[in-house]
């Protein structure tokens, strides 16, 4: 592989030219939030399956203001009434019940005058006035929901209505998540001098389901050669992503690009011209993908959305994330060599940084509303430039 760092979108291009949709399956509805839709869903009747009444009051036959009605029967939702009604005559319904045969309107409870046994009528009643048809939604038949739909709440709950309780659906990545440190300690374990909590294993598993990924192994590892590469062939056994953070680059303690190399990933590149993240590694194997982050924490959470996150949405079936713009509310230094991407927060229109953005400064990334792609090069973008902008949620 050639040494010099690539550009960001070079990065992503090695990396989309890897990824393949994963297979359908069956997906209980309950489980099916963020997955994409595999299958075209039908309705299987009409919505709502019957003519029913869209408020609480009186149905009878159109006509008149003034008339007073007898009140022969109640329909409720869920038990529908099965009188006819005549002409004289009126049903109790609530809201959503079945319209009585006969009935052709509904006089709201606001616009008669209740005796109990009979109402009268204090304004005309309209035909079809307060009724909804069957099928008024959906169409039995219809197509409701096409193949590649992201399904959000709305979309499970129309399938539900279309009559599915399942649906088939481009299954979740399945991700391994490992955090390489000698000096890495769980969270809220006691710390010796040196040691520190294991942030990014976290941060990582959050973002993997964040982006619609099944965490199937988070663990930490030492910076020991074998013992890394077994962990990482654990992880190969059930993953279609590897995840790791630290031991990429090029000290006598860095062991993560060659217990991938001798585990049969090959390496697609190797450091890309940004800030932070620049010793980021990605291999593939057989269509696993494998992630070496770097260890600092934003840098492991900035390559994240860089580079996994959207691989994590290719082989879900997910189209590729919109980038935001706003305009920079202060002027940012570029870097001469490496594209940036800047921790800001959005105020009036307007993008600031949130602070200090060393790439261990973890507090800034907790404040920012997005990272801004700071193009590198000479001088500074001024305040007012138009920026594009990173989202935080992959
Ligand atoms: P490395 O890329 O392994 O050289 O790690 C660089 C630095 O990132 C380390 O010295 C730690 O300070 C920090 N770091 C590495 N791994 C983690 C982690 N899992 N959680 C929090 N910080 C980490
Ligand atoms: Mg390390």
């Amino acid at each position: 592989m050639a040494n010099a760092p690539l550009d960001i979108a070079q990065a992503q291009a090695l990396i989309a030219e890897q990824c393949s949709l994963l297979a359908a399956e069956t997906t209980a509805i309950d489980d099916a939030l963020g997955l994409v839709l595999a299958e075209q869903v039908i309705a299987s009747g009409d919505v709502p399956s019957s003519a029913n009444s869209a408020m609480d009051g009186f149905a009878a036959r159109a006509g008149d203001a003034g008339r007073t009605l007898r009140v022969v029967a109640e329909s409720r939702a869920g038990h529908p009434s099965d009188v006819t009604v005549g002409d004289g005559e009126a049903v109790r319904i609530s809201t959503g019940a079945t319209m009585p045969i006969g009935a052709d309107a509904v006089a709201p409870v606001e616009v008669v005058e209740d005796q109990g046994e009979s109402v009268t009528l204090i304004e005309e009643l309209l035909a079809g006035s307060n009724v909804r048809l069957a099928g008024e939604d959906l169409r039995a038949g219809d197509a409701v929901l096409a193949p590649g739909r992201e399904l959000g709440p709305a979309e499970l709950g129309l399938a539900v209505a279309a009559g599915r309780s399942e649906l088939q659906c481009v299954r979740r990545a399945r991700v391994a998540v490992i955090a390489t440190g000698d000096e890495l300690r769980e969270a809220g374990a006691e710390l010796a001098p040196g040691e520190l909590h294991d942030s990014n294993l976290t941060t990582m598993q959050a973002l993997v389901r964040s982006a619609g990924g099944e965490v199937v192994m988070a663990t930490n590892v030492g910076d020991d050669p074998a013992e890394t590469q077994r962990r990482f062939a654990q992880a190969l056994e059930k993953a279609d992503i590897v995840v790791c953070s630290g031991g990429v680059s090029v000290g006598p303690h860095d062991h993560v690009k060659g217990a991938f190399t001798e585990l049969g990933v090959e390496e697609r590149f190797w450091r890309v011209a940004l800030r932070p993240g620049r010793p980021t590694w990605f291999g593939s194997r057989d269509g696993q993908l494998v992630f070496g982050l770097p260890g600092n924490p934003v840098s492991a959470m900035v390559t994240f959305l860089l580079f996994v996150a959207p691989a994590l949405r290719a082989i879900q079936g997910r189209p590729p994330q919109q980038l935001g713009s706003s305009t920079l509310g202060e002027a940012i230094e570029r870097h001469a060599h490496r594209d940036e991407c800047v921790r800001v927060r959005l105020e009036g229109g307007e993008a600031f940084a949130t602070g200090p953005q060393g790439s261990h400064i973890l507090s800034s990334m907790a404040l920012a509303d997005a990272l801004a792609v700071i193009p590198r090069g000479e001088g500074s973008v001024a305040a007012g430039s138009e920026i594009e902008l990173l989202p935080l949620q992959p």
